[in-house]
């Protein structure tokens, strides 16, 4: 007689969208787990027998596709939320945020600050986000807590950080950092630059060093606003991508968030590299600073992922959104629409993203081997009727709380709506209790 696998988890019934190399679909399809990792995806007709399973969720009419990658967050930020609104970037960050930064940044803060972006996230699909901030092992110790993955950034500038007083503890700190989170379930570590107007070149180039010799992604602000072109032009005699070029930071290891302003030179740059990008369409329309030609990104096969960027610059955390609203806003720049097709975009918020952080062989798509990082959504709702195309469904009319369950690193996250590692009245005690403070 055969002996019987153990699993520890089975979904079956559902609609599955692997988002793999072919655009597999299941309909209705079953995923087994064996710890948090997938060890069969197939259709239900083809289950095997020889299972013996733990826990069965019957998804019968529901889809379930691959967690959103939210590639670029400063995810604390959202007790900044509506802080000097209908500014400019460089205005916004001089006038209110960094001032307001100095007083209010400290560990208890990023870490009720992160709790809140990171409920949003899930509630809204999202199951790994990537942080750039500070006191980033709060941002972890939220991860470890909830159950969502975070590739965690601390940033690193010229100036003293309410963290850190010079950019070489910065750095040291994140070998630390490295070195703590190695082999976790989690979290991961990158070298976050803050950049090119706030770092030196030397610090550049040392950060780009050191992101080489740990093997980490290095993700740095680029090429986002005029003023940034003019500044760097006026310092350096070059635009900043062909400044971070010329600093050898630019490589397949490297993100580069916004990139709005490209020249044909810095996108062949960045295609030469290898260099990933992060559009942010959301934060840039509400600062204005403008559009990433996210289609001459495509043709160029370089790889675009989507982010929400911080709470005080967006004002959400839905990864959902951000698809729904680049789709919007490359018909309006195109003035084409059929230049961003809703298969590409969802690529964009699930595997683009995991291949910018080079996490494509675990995460971004559902197959066997992979980690079991998914969510389940309820279409049985008015706007999703009819449904000709799932992808369609989503890149238009799908919403953030139409997401029943999450499941990251095999475990379940949220259940029918409700975060299961989280004691959210506590935390609704303890942000009223901040109120004073923070509000
Ligand atoms: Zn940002």
């Amino acid at each position: 007689m055969t002996e019987l696998q153990n699993i520890d988890l089975a979904i079956t019934g559902a609609h599955i969208l692997t988002i793999d190399q072919d655009m597999t679909e299941y309909k209705p399809g079953s995923v087994y787990i064996v710890g948090n990792r997938i060890i069969w995806i197939g259709p239900d007709d083809e289950q095997p027998g020889n299972f013996l399973i733990k826990e069965r969720i019957d998804a019968s009419g529901k889809i379930l596709m691959p967690v959103f990658f939210n590639g670029h967050n400063h995810a604390a930020m959202s007790f900044l939320r509506g802080l000097g609104n209908d500014l400019s970037l460089d205005k916004w960050l001089n006038d209110f945020i960094w001032p307001a930064e100095k007083v209010m940044i400290n560990p208890e803060t990023v870490y009720l600050g992160t709790m809140l972006s990171v409920i949003e996230m899930v509630r809204s699909g999202s199951g790994i986000f990537s942080d750039m901030y500070f006191f980033e092992d709060q941002v972890a110790r939220v991860c470890e807590e909830v159950g969502i993955r975070g590739i965690i950034g601390e940033a690193i500038f010229d100036f003293p950080s309410p963290s850190m007083a010079t950019p070489q503890e910065t750095m040291e700190f994140t070998r630390q950092l490295k070195q703590r989170f190695l082999g976790h379930s989690l979290v991961n570590v990158s070298v976050a630059v803050h950049a090119p107007y706030t770092c030196s070149p030397d610090l550049i180039r040392q950060a780009g060093e050191l992101a080489e010799e740990l093997d980490l992604s290095a993700n740095i602000h680029l090429a986002e606003t005029q003023t940034e072109i003019e500044t760097i032009s006026g310092l350096y005699g070059k635009t900043p991508v062909q400044h971070l070029y010329d600093l050898g930071f630019l490589s397949v290891r490297t993100v580069a968030h916004h990139s709005v302003y490209l020249s044909p030179d810095d996108r062949q740059l960045i295609k030469e590299t290898g260099t990933s990008v992060v559009t942010l369409p959301n934060s840039n329309m509400k600062l204005g600073s403008g559009a990433c030609a996210v289609g001459e990104l495509i043709k160029l096969d370089i790889n675009v992922a989507l982010g929400t960027d911080g709470p005080a610059s967006n004002n959400h955390q839905s990864l959902l959104r951000e698809v729904q609203q680049l789709a919007r806003l490359e018909r309006v720049v195109n003035y084409d629409p059929t230049c961003i097709s809703a298969r590409e975009l969802i690529r964009m918020a699930t595997i683009n993203g995991a291949k910018a952080y080079r996490m494509d062989k675990d995460l971004g798509s559902l197959e066997t081997g992979k980690k079991a990082d998914f969510q389940i959504i309820n279409p049985d709702q008015p706007h999703w009727y009819p449904r000709y195309d799932p992808y369609n469904s989503i890149a238009y009319a799908m919403q953030s709380n139409d997401v029943e369950s999450v499941v990251i690193d095999g475990k379940v996250v949220m259940r029918n709506r409700e975060l299961i590692n989280i004691d959210e009245k506590r935390l609704s005690r303890e942000l009223k209790k901040k109120a004073g403070i923070l509000f």
